[in-house]
């Protein structure tokens, strides 16, 4: 890494009351086209699973992609797309989960692992962990093992990290830690 981790959460834009009110929204676009800034955070997650022979990196639509796809090929891994409903075309499986209000589901090819595979799930950002503790269930629905749940940005005063590790038994890693809620 070369930038410290401080410069590097100044290139992460706050945008206050988005998408509603009182939520504060961490914008990674200006993060990733600031090239130092980008490079930092997937040498960052790659040296957390350079020697965990991991076969695939899951990344969680839409943010997970873009932090996902560098990251498998750094590792020689392959990478696996977690979608929202009704965008994938072959055979898939879903898990459910609670929203504040009402229930989110995500997808993923029934065929994209193999059983017994060793799967890291990546997005942008850890909130309540809803949306992760979905993607380590639907991985190992399909007989993978969850080596970790990465993150660029925890928001830690909502605890994500203990309700993955509760519900699933997953670890979490996160680059960059908030004091936010
Ligand atoms: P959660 O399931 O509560 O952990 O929410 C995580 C998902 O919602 C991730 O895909 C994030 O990109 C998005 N998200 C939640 N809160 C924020 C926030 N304050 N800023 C940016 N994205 C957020």
């Amino acid at each position: 890494m070369n930038m410290l981790i401080d410069e590097i959460k100044d290139t992460i834009r706050q945008v206050p009351n988005f998408p509603k009110e009182g939520i504060q929204f961490l914008d990674i676009t200006t993060g990733v086209k600031h090239p130092q800034a980008f490079k930092d955070m997937i040498d960052y997650l790659y040296e957390q699973f350079k020697d965990k022979h991991i076969d695939y990196v899951a990344g969680i639509e839409s943010r997970g992609f873009v932090f996902g796809a560098p990251l498998a090929l750094r590792l020689n891994a392959g990478f696996v797309m977690i979608r929202k409903p009704n965008k994938l075309p072959a055979e898939t499986i879903s898990e459910s989960y609670e929203l504040e209000y009402g229930t989110d589901t995500i997808q993923m090819h029934a065929d994209a692992i193999e059983k017994g595979s060793n799967v890291v799930v990546i997005d942008d950002l850890l909130a309540t962990g809803g949306t992760a503790t979905a993607a380590c269930n639907l991985i190992k629905k399909a007989g993978g093992k969850v080596e970790a749940a990465a993150f660029i940005i925890e928001l830690t005063p909502l605890r994500g990290a203990e309700k993955i590790k509760s519900q699933t038994g997953v670890n979490v890693v996160s680059m960059l830690k908030y004091d936010l809620d």
